[in-house]
């Protein structure tokens, strides 16, 4: 997901994430000039957005009179951008969906891509923050097909902005530095200063004042190169925070002052509330309480204007609290008051539907739907799995409780014929009755059921044990477990024996080959002990556990294999990878591994259906299963993303063999795959990675992917090879 990579369709933990983009921006640098592209006025929105929104509507009429998309979309773009800086969110989202389509018809992605997160800057500061991150999924969704390290960065910063909203500034740490690592050398001053008073706003509410007041001054460095002063003033009021948590009163002044003198200059009701709002606290806390009245009053209205509860609440907190000291008497005091009541209503009432919904499932949305379901699909399996051996776990311990009565009515009826023996001869009857009855029911249990004496003899057997190594009683009643179990086994039952007739009850599993069938048992031990107390025998009651341990056996193997291909899946794939890099560790093993992705997939899905999509995959597998070794390891580790995992001696032999397969696998990709009666046509771009030491496989499988990624580019239906280690 997005906390490890810029790419969410990935779900490796590989560092194959953020690096991809600083290596495309040498392979693309046609992007970054044409996603650079700005409407001069644009940029004039920064310092003179009133001026920028009068001259907009001729210009935006002319162009739409004209059919001149591209134009529109750049001038929606400028109109966007004027609405952030005077705080006009609705204006600012129309603006960018206007952009949007506009730049979608003059099949311009890089435009689009900057409407979607205009658009999406729109909603989120009206709090909507699930159809905002829907739009920075769908934004960088398309950045997978046209890269820029500029617009990435600027995602990062969508998410890095709505994760402070919600009060996740850990997170919102990690995106403002993604969206920094995305930058890379770029110069974007604009977006880099952003990117850092968002990862000092994180700092500072993390309680970490240092980094925060670092992270701050360089996004005051960075912000030096551009005239924007919306930006200045948030950097201000970010200073004045710290500040005033250090008691820094002077610093805290003159920082709101500035953004004060701002939001006169551009008319700006947030900025002149948020001013106040520090001014109001530096009264109170020097107790001049007229003064804080006033200033709080200011901030409460301004903020009532913005539309912003929860920042209205909070300062009329602290008006209401003042105004109690000062003049309890006065008549307002109540509709505030009311109108405190009122907010608590509303922002707790959003604050639950935000608690509501999963902020990390709606940062995972640009994933692609097809994963997601796949991913339902295994869940679904794993909790099919988890019944299976829950309930085979519960018919075990049925067996065991059913095997331990069995013994406690065998201990019973022995119990029984004890004393019938002592009373003997009174009643040799209802000796033999008992004795019957003791035969009838222990035959009838489908477990070996035995006891032994004191020098392991066997005093008793019953049909099932009978049946089972084809002998008869006479054969095992008076013999002792060595003499009818043979050397072999009894060296592994005796440990078990001896504890068992040291008044331990022991249970223990095994295996044994009987009759040419190999058995898997298990056994319970259970001694048996005289009136006095001390052990005089054991009573064993074996169970063939045979079937469970196989069915077992099969769900483990069904773990490790896709269910649409039967090749490996992505854990097998993963266990294979690190037995090859144990494996390095004391010999040397070169590994190539090749990435490889379906080619236009997607569009087959679109016209003929998923059916047809699946028969695709499912041919795919099978046709690179013909171009590879027997020991090389096919896995489907994705939606259509396989690997082949391919070991060799020396590197060389890696390079050449892997290249090999992937021409070979290119080559019968060409035949289309039929399904039904419609020959479908795909192909598949490749990505080789070779190492001479298989500890390096991490670095490995990212290097095949950006070597894929690479194949993408450069047209498809090809493959790319990293350099060699
Ligand atoms: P590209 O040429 O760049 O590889 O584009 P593509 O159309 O192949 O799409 P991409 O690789 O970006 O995404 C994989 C697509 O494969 C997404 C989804 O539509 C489809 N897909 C993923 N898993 C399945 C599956 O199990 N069955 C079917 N039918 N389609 C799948
Ligand atoms: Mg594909």
């Amino acid at each position: 997901m997005h906390a490890t990579s810029p790419r969410p369709r990935r779900r490796f933990a590989w560092p194959i994430g953020t690096g991809i983009w600083l290596v495309l921006v040498g392979g693309l640098a046609m992007a970054v000039v044409s996603e650079a592209e700005r409407h001069p006025l644009e940029a004039e929105a920064l310092s003179q957005p009133e001026a920028v929104l009068a001259k907009l509507p001729p210009l935006l009429a002319d162009a739409q009179l004209r059919g001149a998309k591209r134009e529109l979309a750049l001038l929606e773009l400028a109109r966007a951008n004027a609405c952030r800086v005077v705080a006009n969110w609705d204006c600012q989202r129309d603006a960018g969906r206007a952009a949007q389509m506009a730049a979608d018809e003059a099949g311009e992605p890089f435009l689009a891509i900057r409407a979607l997160i205009a658009e999406s800057r729109g909603l989120m500061a009206k709090q909507q923050y699930s159809p905002g991150s829907q739009l920075l999924a769908e934004a960088e969704r398309r950045l997978r097909r046209t890269p820029s390290p500029v617009l990435m960065a600027d995602v990062q910063l969508g998410y890095s902005s709505m994760s402070n909203a919600l009060g996740r500034h850990e997170l919102a740490r990690t995106y403002a530095d993604r969206g920094v690592q995305a930058l890379g050398s770029v110069a974007e001053p604009l977006v880099r200063a952003r990117l850092l008073r968002n990862r000092g706003r994180a700092e500072a509410q993390l309680g970490r004042v240092e980094e925060a007041l670092a992270s701050l001054n360089e996004a005051i460095r960075v912000a030096a190169a551009v005239d924007d002063p919306k930006l200045s003033a948030e950097l201000d009021l970010e200073l004045a925070r710290i500040a005033r948590d250090q008691g820094d009163v002077a610093t805290k002044r003159a920082s709101a002052e500035r953004v004060l003198a701002l939001a006169d200059q551009f008319g700006h009701p947030q900025l002149r509330a948020l001013g106040n709002e520090v001014l109001g606290q530096i009264a109170r806390d020097r107790n001049d309480l007229v003064a804080a009245e006033r200033a709080f009053q200011v901030a409460v209205d301004q903020f009532r204007a913005a539309g912003l509860d929860a920042e209205e609440r909070r300062v009329l907190r602290e008006l209401i609290r003042i105004r109690l000291t000062l003049r309890p008497e006065r008549g307002d005091l109540g509709a505030q008051t009311r109108r405190l009541l009122e907010l608590d209503e509303v922002v707790d009432a959003r604050d639950r539907a935000l608690v509501g919904e999963d902020m990390d499932a709606r940062l995972r949305y640009a994933e692609q739907q097809f994963e997601l379901q796949r991913l339902a699909k295994e869940g679904e399996l794993a909790a099919e799995r988890e019944k299976t051996l829950a309930a085979s776990n519960r018919l075990r311990l049925m067996l065991i409780a059913a095997g331990v009565l069995g013994l406690c009515v065998v201990a019973g009826f022995l119990y029984q014929q004890r004393r019938a023996n002592a009373r003997l001869q009174r009643s040799e009857a209802a000796l033999a009755t008992s004795q019957q009855r003791l035969r009838a029911i222990t035959d009838s249990i489908p477990a070996i059921i035995s006891h032994v004496d004191r020098d392991q003899r066997y005093t008793f057997s019953n049909a099932f044990m009978h049946r089972l190594f084809g002998s008869h009683e006479a054969d095992i009643v008076g013999r002792t477990v060595r003499e009818v179990r043979g050397d072999r086994i009894y060296a592994t039952l005796e440990p078990h024996l001896r504890r068992a007739l040291g008044g331990d009850t022991v249970s223990f599993e095994g295996q044994a080959e009987l009759g040419g069938r190999q058995y898997h048992y298990q056994t319970s031990y259970i001694p048996e002990r005289d009136a006095s107390g001390a052990v005089c025998g054991v009573f064993a009651l074996t169970f063939d556990i045979t079937r469970l341990k196989l069915a077992e056996a099969q769900l483990e193997r069904e773990a490790r294999f896709d269910a649409l291909t039967g090749v490996a899946n992505r854990r097998h794939f993963e266990e294979r990878l690190a037995l090859a890099v144990a494996r390095g560790r004391h010999q040397p093993v070169a590994l190539a591994v090749l990435y490889l992705d379906i080619d236009f997939l997607k569009p087959i899905n679109d016209r003929r259906g998923h059916a047809a999509g699946d028969a695709v995959i499912r041919a795919f597998a099978e046709r690179v299963g013909r171009c590879v070794r027997e020991s090389d390891l096919v896995a489907r580790i994705g939606g259509d993303e396989f690997v082949v995992l391919s070991e060799h001696l020396t590197a060389e032999e890696a390079s050449s063999a892997a290249e090999r397969t992937a021409r070979e696998v290119i080559a019968v990709m060409a035949e289309p795959v039929l399904f039904g009666e419609t020959a479908l046509h795909t192909g598949v771009s490749i990505g080789i990675a070779v190492t001479q030491s298989a500890q390096q496989a991490d670095a490995l499988i990212a290097e095949a992917d950006r070597a894929l990624y690479a194949a993408k580019a450069a047209g498809r239906n090809t493959w790319r090879r990293a350099g060699a280690h």
